[in-house]
Protein backbone atom coordinates (compact mmCIF):
# COMPACT_ATOMS: atom_id res chain seq x y z
CA UNK A 1 0.00 0.00 0.00
CA UNK A 2 0.66 3.64 -0.85
CA UNK A 3 2.49 5.64 2.06
CA UNK A 4 0.97 9.26 2.27
CA UNK A 5 3.95 11.15 2.41
CA UNK A 6 7.49 9.97 1.54
CA UNK A 7 10.43 12.86 2.65
CA UNK A 8 13.55 11.95 1.32
CA UNK A 9 16.02 13.77 3.47
CA UNK A 10 16.48 14.18 6.84
CA UNK A 11 18.16 17.83 7.20
CA UNK A 12 16.11 21.19 8.64
CA UNK A 13 14.08 20.69 5.43
CA UNK A 14 12.83 17.25 5.73
CA UNK A 15 12.63 17.49 9.39
CA UNK A 16 10.28 20.29 9.44
CA UNK A 17 8.28 18.51 7.02
CA UNK A 18 8.16 15.80 8.74
CA UNK A 19 7.20 17.74 11.30
CA UNK A 20 4.11 19.41 9.99
CA UNK A 21 2.72 15.79 7.93
CA UNK A 22 3.49 14.01 11.03
CA UNK A 23 1.09 16.72 13.08
CA UNK A 24 -1.38 16.55 10.43
CA UNK A 25 -2.07 13.04 11.23
CA UNK A 26 0.29 11.31 8.15
CA UNK A 27 2.80 9.48 9.51
CA UNK A 28 5.01 10.31 7.16
CA UNK A 29 8.05 8.20 6.23
CA UNK A 30 11.61 9.55 6.06
CA UNK A 31 14.13 8.27 3.48
CA UNK A 32 17.54 9.89 5.78
CA UNK A 33 19.84 9.78 3.00
CA UNK A 34 23.91 9.82 3.93
CA UNK A 35 24.77 11.13 6.55
CA UNK A 36 21.44 11.42 8.52
CA UNK A 37 20.91 14.94 9.23
CA UNK A 38 22.47 16.42 6.54
CA UNK A 39 25.02 18.77 6.06
CA UNK A 40 24.02 20.22 10.10
CA UNK A 41 26.26 17.38 11.19
CA UNK A 42 29.38 18.56 9.37
CA UNK A 43 29.24 22.39 11.55
CA UNK A 44 29.88 23.00 14.89
CA UNK A 45 28.44 25.64 16.20
CA UNK A 46 25.38 27.08 14.89
CA UNK A 47 24.67 30.75 15.95
CA UNK A 48 22.20 31.77 13.70
CA UNK A 49 19.05 29.55 14.00
CA UNK A 50 16.54 31.76 15.89
CA UNK A 51 15.59 30.72 20.02
CA UNK A 52 19.06 29.22 20.54
CA UNK A 53 20.82 32.65 21.80
CA UNK A 54 23.96 31.15 22.73
CA UNK A 55 24.01 29.00 19.92
CA UNK A 56 23.76 25.34 18.99
CA UNK A 57 25.79 22.48 17.71
CA UNK A 58 24.65 21.88 14.37
CA UNK A 59 24.07 17.60 15.18
CA UNK A 60 22.17 18.85 18.55
CA UNK A 61 19.60 20.86 16.51
CA UNK A 62 19.29 17.84 13.85
CA UNK A 63 18.31 15.87 17.09
CA UNK A 64 15.95 17.58 18.71
CA UNK A 65 13.97 18.23 14.61
CA UNK A 66 14.26 14.59 14.98
CA UNK A 67 12.97 13.79 18.36
CA UNK A 68 10.15 16.75 17.70
CA UNK A 69 8.88 14.95 14.18
CA UNK A 70 9.08 11.51 16.01
CA UNK A 71 7.33 12.24 19.25
CA UNK A 72 4.40 12.86 15.99
CA UNK A 73 4.57 10.25 13.96
CA UNK A 74 7.41 10.10 11.75
CA UNK A 75 9.42 6.78 10.68
CA UNK A 76 12.50 6.98 9.41
CA UNK A 77 14.70 4.75 7.21
CA UNK A 78 18.18 4.96 6.93
CA UNK A 79 19.14 4.53 3.09
CA UNK A 80 19.44 6.31 0.27
CA UNK A 81 17.70 7.23 -2.60
CA UNK A 82 19.02 5.90 -6.10
CA UNK A 83 15.66 6.45 -8.39
CA UNK A 84 12.35 7.61 -8.90
CA UNK A 85 9.70 7.23 -11.28
CA UNK A 86 6.72 9.98 -11.44
CA UNK A 87 5.33 9.29 -14.55
CA UNK A 88 2.37 7.34 -12.86
CA UNK A 89 0.24 7.63 -9.49
CA UNK A 90 1.34 6.10 -6.70
CA UNK A 91 4.81 7.86 -6.89
CA UNK A 92 7.79 5.35 -6.69
CA UNK A 93 11.07 5.91 -4.99
CA UNK A 94 13.32 3.39 -4.89
CA UNK A 95 16.66 2.95 -2.50
CA UNK A 96 19.22 0.35 -3.29
CA UNK A 97 17.30 -2.42 -1.92
CA UNK A 98 13.97 -1.07 -1.75
CA UNK A 99 10.98 0.10 -3.73
CA UNK A 100 8.20 2.21 -1.96
CA UNK A 101 4.98 3.93 -2.88
CA UNK A 102 3.38 7.12 -1.99
CA UNK A 103 0.87 9.56 -3.17
CA UNK A 104 2.76 12.39 -2.68
CA UNK A 105 6.84 13.19 -2.13
CA UNK A 106 9.03 15.87 -0.84
CA UNK A 107 12.55 16.14 -2.03
CA UNK A 108 14.65 17.59 0.53
CA UNK A 109 18.22 15.93 -0.25
CA UNK A 110 20.08 19.05 -0.16
CA UNK A 111 23.66 19.60 -1.40
CA UNK A 112 27.14 18.44 -1.25
CA UNK A 113 30.57 20.16 -0.87
CA UNK A 114 31.93 20.76 -4.23
CA UNK A 115 35.93 19.83 -5.22
CA UNK A 116 37.86 22.37 -7.33
CA UNK A 117 39.01 18.79 -9.33
CA UNK A 118 42.46 18.84 -9.46
CA UNK A 119 44.36 15.58 -9.86
CA UNK A 120 46.52 15.89 -7.07
CA UNK A 121 43.33 17.76 -4.84
CA UNK A 122 41.62 13.99 -5.53
CA UNK A 123 44.26 11.80 -4.77
CA UNK A 124 45.22 13.41 -1.73
CA UNK A 125 41.76 13.68 -0.10
CA UNK A 126 41.68 12.04 3.55
CA UNK A 127 45.89 12.21 3.57
CA UNK A 128 45.64 16.14 4.50
CA UNK A 129 42.89 16.89 1.90
CA UNK A 130 39.13 17.50 3.49
CA UNK A 131 36.16 19.35 2.71
CA UNK A 132 35.15 18.69 6.03
CA UNK A 133 36.68 20.93 8.81
CA UNK A 134 34.35 20.38 11.65
CA UNK A 135 34.80 16.50 11.03
CA UNK A 136 39.35 16.51 10.38
CA UNK A 137 40.54 19.64 12.15
CA UNK A 138 41.86 17.57 15.02
CA UNK A 139 44.08 15.52 13.12
CA UNK A 140 45.79 19.04 12.07
CA UNK A 141 47.16 19.70 15.61
CA UNK A 142 49.89 22.71 15.29
CA UNK A 143 50.10 22.49 11.81
CA UNK A 144 49.82 24.35 8.41
CA UNK A 145 47.43 24.57 6.39
CA UNK A 146 45.03 26.45 3.72
CA UNK A 147 41.45 27.09 3.41
CA UNK A 148 40.47 27.19 -0.21
CA UNK A 149 37.45 29.80 -0.70
CA UNK A 150 35.63 33.14 0.11
CA UNK A 151 32.18 32.31 1.51
CA UNK A 152 31.04 31.69 4.54
CA UNK A 153 31.75 28.01 4.57
CA UNK A 154 35.69 29.08 4.17
CA UNK A 155 35.14 31.90 7.05
CA UNK A 156 33.51 29.29 9.74
CA UNK A 157 36.07 26.62 8.55
CA UNK A 158 39.18 28.63 9.05
CA UNK A 159 37.63 29.99 12.31
CA UNK A 160 37.24 26.28 13.90
CA UNK A 161 40.44 25.25 12.40
CA UNK A 162 42.53 27.82 14.49
CA UNK A 163 41.35 26.27 17.65
CA UNK A 164 44.06 23.43 16.23
CA UNK A 165 46.40 24.50 13.39
CA UNK A 166 49.53 27.02 13.99
CA UNK A 167 48.64 28.95 11.27
CA UNK A 168 46.03 28.84 8.50
CA UNK A 169 46.45 31.04 4.86
CA UNK A 170 43.15 31.78 3.00
CA UNK A 171 43.31 31.03 -0.83
CA UNK A 172 40.48 32.89 -2.43
CA UNK A 173 40.30 33.50 -6.44
CA UNK A 174 38.95 37.40 -6.26
CA UNK A 175 39.82 40.52 -3.78
CA UNK A 176 37.16 40.10 -1.66
CA UNK A 177 35.13 37.38 0.30
CA UNK A 178 31.13 36.76 -0.36
CA UNK A 179 30.81 35.79 3.27
CA UNK A 180 28.79 37.67 5.63
CA UNK A 181 30.26 40.70 7.42
CA UNK A 182 30.33 39.67 10.94
CA UNK A 183 32.21 36.09 9.53
CA UNK A 184 34.53 37.85 7.83
CA UNK A 185 35.60 40.78 10.45
CA UNK A 186 36.06 37.71 12.81
CA UNK A 187 38.45 35.69 10.10
CA UNK A 188 40.47 39.46 8.94
CA UNK A 189 41.05 39.92 12.82
CA UNK A 190 42.39 36.93 13.41
CA UNK A 191 45.86 36.88 14.15
CA UNK A 192 46.23 32.94 13.20
CA UNK A 193 44.77 33.80 9.56
CA UNK A 194 46.51 34.91 6.40
CA UNK A 195 44.62 35.82 2.97
CA UNK A 196 45.99 35.43 -0.24
CA UNK A 197 43.74 37.39 -2.21
CA UNK A 198 43.78 36.74 -6.35
CA UNK A 199 44.69 33.28 -5.89
CA UNK A 200 43.85 30.13 -6.94
CA UNK A 201 45.20 26.65 -5.67
CA UNK A 202 47.41 24.85 -8.62
CA UNK A 203 48.62 21.82 -7.12
CA UNK A 204 48.63 19.83 -3.74
CA UNK A 205 52.46 18.57 -3.08
CA UNK A 206 52.68 15.05 -1.98
CA UNK A 207 52.45 11.64 -2.59
CA UNK A 208 51.18 10.02 0.42
CA UNK A 209 50.23 12.85 2.34
CA UNK A 210 50.22 16.59 1.46
CA UNK A 211 53.56 18.46 2.09
CA UNK A 212 52.76 21.76 0.42
CA UNK A 213 50.66 23.74 -1.92
CA UNK A 214 50.97 25.58 -5.35
CA UNK A 215 49.51 28.74 -5.05
CA UNK A 216 49.21 30.75 -8.54
CA UNK A 217 48.50 34.51 -8.49
CA UNK A 218 46.07 34.79 -11.01
CA UNK A 219 46.62 38.92 -11.67
CA UNK A 220 50.81 38.07 -11.89
CA UNK A 221 50.71 34.53 -12.63
CA UNK A 222 53.66 34.10 -9.90
CA UNK A 223 53.38 30.46 -8.78
CA UNK A 224 54.35 30.74 -4.61
CA UNK A 225 54.66 27.63 -2.94
CA UNK A 226 53.40 27.07 0.76
CA UNK A 227 54.87 23.99 3.09
CA UNK A 228 51.69 23.29 4.68
CA UNK A 229 50.39 19.60 5.78
CA UNK A 230 46.40 20.24 4.80
CA UNK A 231 44.07 21.61 2.65
CA UNK A 232 40.64 22.03 3.15
CA UNK A 233 38.46 22.72 -0.04
CA UNK A 234 35.29 25.25 1.02
CA UNK A 235 34.05 26.20 -2.86
CA UNK A 236 30.29 26.07 -2.47
CA UNK A 237 27.48 23.36 -2.43
CA UNK A 238 25.80 21.15 -5.40
CA UNK A 239 22.51 19.95 -4.97
CA UNK A 240 22.14 15.97 -4.17
CA UNK A 241 19.70 15.26 -8.05
CA UNK A 242 21.25 12.90 -9.15
CA UNK A 243 18.46 10.82 -8.95
CA UNK A 244 16.07 13.12 -10.25
CA UNK A 245 17.91 13.48 -13.76
CA UNK A 246 15.21 12.89 -16.37
CA UNK A 247 12.39 12.65 -13.68
CA UNK A 248 12.45 16.42 -12.87
CA UNK A 249 13.20 19.72 -14.63
CA UNK A 250 16.71 20.61 -13.22
CA UNK A 251 18.49 24.03 -14.22
CA UNK A 252 21.88 23.93 -15.47
CA UNK A 253 23.42 23.25 -11.99
CA UNK A 254 20.91 20.89 -10.98
CA UNK A 255 18.87 22.55 -8.41
CA UNK A 256 15.05 21.37 -8.82
CA UNK A 257 13.07 24.24 -10.54
CA UNK A 258 10.36 24.56 -8.57
CA UNK A 259 6.76 27.19 -8.90
CA UNK A 260 5.01 28.57 -5.82
CA UNK A 261 7.93 28.20 -4.06
CA UNK A 262 7.94 24.51 -3.56
CA UNK A 263 6.04 22.83 -6.24
CA UNK A 264 7.64 20.80 -8.87
CA UNK A 265 5.67 20.15 -12.04
CA UNK A 266 4.50 17.11 -10.85
CA UNK A 267 1.59 16.90 -9.28
CA UNK A 268 1.87 15.80 -5.19
CA UNK A 269 5.93 15.93 -5.58
CA UNK A 270 7.48 19.24 -3.81
CA UNK A 271 11.25 20.28 -3.57
CA UNK A 272 11.88 21.93 -0.34
CA UNK A 273 15.37 23.20 1.23
CA UNK A 274 19.32 23.19 -0.25
CA UNK A 275 17.87 21.23 -2.93
CA UNK A 276 16.26 23.78 -4.67
CA UNK A 277 17.05 26.66 -2.94
CA UNK A 278 20.21 28.60 -5.12
CA UNK A 279 19.85 31.54 -2.86
CA UNK A 280 19.67 31.62 0.66
CA UNK A 281 20.72 28.15 1.61
CA UNK A 282 20.37 28.56 5.18
CA UNK A 283 19.44 26.04 7.67
CA UNK A 284 16.50 28.17 8.92
CA UNK A 285 15.74 28.91 5.44
CA UNK A 286 15.52 25.11 4.54
CA UNK A 287 13.34 24.88 7.53
CA UNK A 288 10.46 27.07 6.26
CA UNK A 289 10.37 25.40 3.08
CA UNK A 290 9.81 21.99 4.56
CA UNK A 291 7.12 23.63 6.41
CA UNK A 292 5.92 25.18 3.13
CA UNK A 293 5.65 21.86 1.34
CA UNK A 294 4.20 20.13 4.14
CA UNK A 295 1.52 22.84 3.87
CA UNK A 296 1.60 22.53 0.04
CA UNK A 297 0.89 18.53 0.55
CA UNK A 298 -1.56 18.56 3.11
CA UNK A 299 -4.05 20.38 0.45
CA UNK A 300 -3.19 17.74 -2.33
CA UNK A 301 -3.51 14.86 0.36
CA UNK A 302 -6.89 16.64 1.76
CA UNK A 303 -8.45 16.94 -2.08
CA UNK A 304 -6.74 13.32 -3.04
CA UNK A 305 -8.24 11.54 -0.18
CA UNK A 306 -11.97 13.76 -0.54
CA UNK A 307 -11.92 12.55 -4.24
CA UNK A 308 -11.19 9.16 -3.13
CA UNK A 309 -14.46 9.12 -1.07
CA UNK A 310 -16.77 11.15 -3.25
P1 LIG B 1 29.37 29.91 -1.46
O1 LIG B 1 28.72 31.00 -0.70
O2 LIG B 1 28.83 29.50 -2.79
O3 LIG B 1 30.90 30.34 -1.64
C1 LIG B 1 31.78 29.53 -2.36
C2 LIG B 1 33.12 30.21 -2.39
O4 LIG B 1 34.02 29.39 -3.11
C3 LIG B 1 33.07 31.58 -3.09
O5 LIG B 1 33.89 32.48 -2.41
C4 LIG B 1 33.61 31.25 -4.48
O6 LIG B 1 34.34 32.31 -5.04
C5 LIG B 1 34.56 30.11 -4.19
N1 LIG B 1 34.66 29.21 -5.34
C6 LIG B 1 33.64 28.58 -5.98
N2 LIG B 1 34.13 27.81 -6.96
C7 LIG B 1 35.47 27.96 -6.94
C8 LIG B 1 36.53 27.42 -7.71
N3 LIG B 1 36.29 26.56 -8.70
N4 LIG B 1 37.78 27.80 -7.42
C9 LIG B 1 38.03 28.66 -6.40
N5 LIG B 1 37.08 29.20 -5.62
C10 LIG B 1 35.81 28.85 -5.89
O7 LIG B 1 29.46 28.55 -0.62
P2 LIG B 1 29.58 28.32 0.96
O8 LIG B 1 30.58 29.21 1.57
O9 LIG B 1 29.77 26.87 1.11
O10 LIG B 1 28.17 28.73 1.51
C11 LIG B 1 26.98 28.10 0.97
C12 LIG B 1 25.76 28.71 1.64
O11 LIG B 1 25.70 28.28 2.99
C13 LIG B 1 25.77 30.23 1.65
O12 LIG B 1 24.46 30.68 1.48
C14 LIG B 1 26.24 30.57 3.04
O13 LIG B 1 25.77 31.83 3.51
C15 LIG B 1 25.66 29.42 3.83
N6 LIG B 1 26.48 29.19 5.04
C16 LIG B 1 26.18 29.90 6.15
C17 LIG B 1 26.94 29.75 7.30
C18 LIG B 1 26.59 30.54 8.50
O14 LIG B 1 25.75 31.42 8.41
N7 LIG B 1 27.21 30.27 9.64
C19 LIG B 1 28.02 28.86 7.31
C20 LIG B 1 28.32 28.16 6.16
C21 LIG B 1 27.55 28.36 5.01
P3 LIG B 1 33.59 33.66 -5.52
O15 LIG B 1 33.26 34.41 -4.28
O16 LIG B 1 34.63 34.31 -6.36
O17 LIG B 1 32.41 33.22 -6.30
Amino acid sequence: MAEDVIIIGSGPAGLSAALYTAREGYNPLVITGFPAGGQLLLTNTVENYPAFPDGVQGSDLVELMRKQAERFGTRFIIDEVVDVNFSSKPLKIKTASEEYQANCVIIASGASSNWLGLPSEQKLIGKGVSSCATCDAPFFKNKDVIVVGGGDTAMEDSLFLTKFVKSITIVHRRDQFRASKIMKDRVLSNPKIKVMWNSALEEVLGETSVVGAKIKNLQTTEITTLEVQGVFIAVGYTPNTKFLVNKLKLDEKGYIITKDEVKTEIKGVYAAGDVADRVYRQAATAAGSGIKAAIEARTYLQNLHYKKRA
